[in-house]
């Protein structure tokens, strides 16, 4: 046994495994099946006392720490002490605050809120886990009308790199409260937020699907209508290439199709009429588009829960217009060849373009949309040829894309400048210092991938 892993034993009362140590190989999986985790030590999480003690023995042996809760987006991790929370669950509400653990996934905080009434603004897939979205900022099916995740984020527990467990709310930390909202990673291992819940019952939303020879006309007609919306109303559509698979429903199998999704806040009668539009711009082969409970929000995308090998890319558009549909159609639309089985535009402003009061490091609030393009899940095409579509790709599409993005959506910081684009300039230079700060010697190294 190694020193390190024998002084993490002596400290920490949850697993505690090194390379070739039965167990090692599940603890270092998540959803990412072509994330390769090569930590020198592997520590599971059971309490905020566990995180303090590795931080403690990786300060004064020199070493790094990394997180991994559910590997919905962890960077590969090469050496260190690597940190699972996926013990770490269990959510308490109390009056609009619930307190998340560290291990939670939003499935957790959905259940445990709808008896009240009360719902959180979570991301598209109730899988992915509360914590690493949320300081990525986190952009979900009912952004423009309640803004980014992290700005309902209401304090957080971290323990920092000086081996210390301190809150960060708007009357403690503030400086480390305004970096742990979008600011990401480099800052500590978060043990517990606090999340102010919103009074949601029901929506007027779900996902219509189009066949591909009306992919063209329904997609110029959505992206028209978006800019009629209210901010009651959210939006997006993907263009889906679906393989002949017994789990996809049969009206869509082995078929490239367009889904548009729809989340409605307010009077279902309002909702439907604001809908008619999209309803209208061709026959539909499945239209799951009603009153629906809350609590089935993450049935809008229907992302899938299964670990997989998955690479994506992703970046921020200034805008929907008719020219920029017409290139996307170009490059990505159904005649074309091109080994992407989803690309994605969701429609934001509203709510995400205003900032918090006292301010927050979230980036991408200027951008009118998201584009996330997601590869074939065939690591033999993630080195070379997923990179060079998307190459292509953005060739056509760089008069529409925005300068800025946010960080969950920046797809690893693989294209070119996609980490300093995750914030706005100001922002980045405060992070760093803060990160500085914070972090010395840098125990929790953050930023592009070598
Ligand atoms: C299928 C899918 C759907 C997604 N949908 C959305 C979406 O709708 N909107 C959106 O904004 N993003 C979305 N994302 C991106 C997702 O939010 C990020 O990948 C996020 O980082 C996942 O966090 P995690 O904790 O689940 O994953 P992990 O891969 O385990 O963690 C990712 C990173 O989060 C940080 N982290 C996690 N937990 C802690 C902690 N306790 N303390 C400190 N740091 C921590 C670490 O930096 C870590 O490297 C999606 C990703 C996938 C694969």
């Amino acid at each position: 046994m190694g020193e390190l892993a024998e002084q993490l034993r002596g400290v920490v009362a949850g697993p505690v495994l090194e390379p070739g140590d039965d167990g090692f190989a599940g603890e270092v999986t998540g959803f990412n099946l072509a994330a390769t985790h090569r930590p020198e030590v592997v520590v599971g999480l059971t309490s905020e006392a566990d995180a303090v003690a590795v931080v403690q023995v990786a300060a004064s042996s020199g070493s790094t720490v990394h997180v991994l809760a559910t590997g919905h987006g962890v960077p590969d991790v090469t050496g260190g002490i690597l940190v699972t929370t996926s013990r770490m669950t269990g959510v308490s509400i109390d009056g609009r605050v619930a307190r998340i653990n560290a291990g939670c996934q939003w499935a957790e905080v959905v259940s445990a809120a709808a008896p009240h009434g009360l719902a959180p603004i979570t991301g598209a897939s109730d899988a992915v886990g509360c914590i690493g979205y949320t300081l990525g900022g986190g952009l979900g099916p009912l952004a423009r009308t309640y803004g980014f995740s992290s700005d309902w984020a209401r304090g957080f527990r971290v323990v920092t790199a000086s081996g210390q467990a301190v809150t960060a709310s708007a009357d403690e930390n503030a400086d480390l409260f305004w970096a742990l909202r979008g600011g990401k990673g480099g800052f500590g291992i978060v043990t517990s937020m606090d999340f102010e819940l919103v009074e949601l019952s029901t929506l007027y939303g779900g996902s219509v699907f189009f066949d591909a020879e009306y992919i063209a006309p329904v997609l110029t007609a959505w992206a028209a209508w978006t800019s009629s919306l209210p901010e009651t109303a959210n939006s997006s559509a993907v263009i889906l290439r679906l393989p002949p698979l017994e789990f996809i429903p049969a009206p869509l199998r082995g078929k490239t199709v367009l889904s548009v999704r729809f989340a409605f806040v307010g009077d279902p009668a309002e909702g439907k009429r604001l809908f008619q539009p999209v309803r209208d711009a061709g026959p539909t082969l499945i239209d799951g588009v009603g009153e629906m409970p809350a609590s089935d929000i993450a049935l809008i995308h229907n992302d899938p829960k299964e670990p997989t090998p998955a690479w994506d890319r992703g970046l921020m558009l200034t805008s929907l217009s008719a020219e920029f549909v017409e290139a996307f159609l170009d490059v990505v639309g159904p005649e074309r060849e091109v080994p992407l089985v989803a690309v994605e535009l969701r429609h934001l402003g509203g709510a995400t373009a205003r900032d918090v009061p006292g301010g927050s490091a979230v980036g991408g609030r200027g951008g009118a949309a998201t584009m996330t393009m997601i590869g074939v899940p065939d690591p033999s095409l993630f080195e070379k040829v997923l990179p060079a579509t998307v190459d292509g790709v953005l060739e056509r599409l760089e008069p529409f894309v925005s300068a800025e993005t946010t960080v969950n959506f920046a797809g690893g910081f693989a294209l070119p400048g996609s980490y300093q684009a995750s914030w706005p300039p100001a922002t980045f230079s405060r992070l760093a210092e803060l990160r500085a700060a914070y972090d010395p010697d840098q125990l929790f190294p953050y930023g592009p991938m070598p």
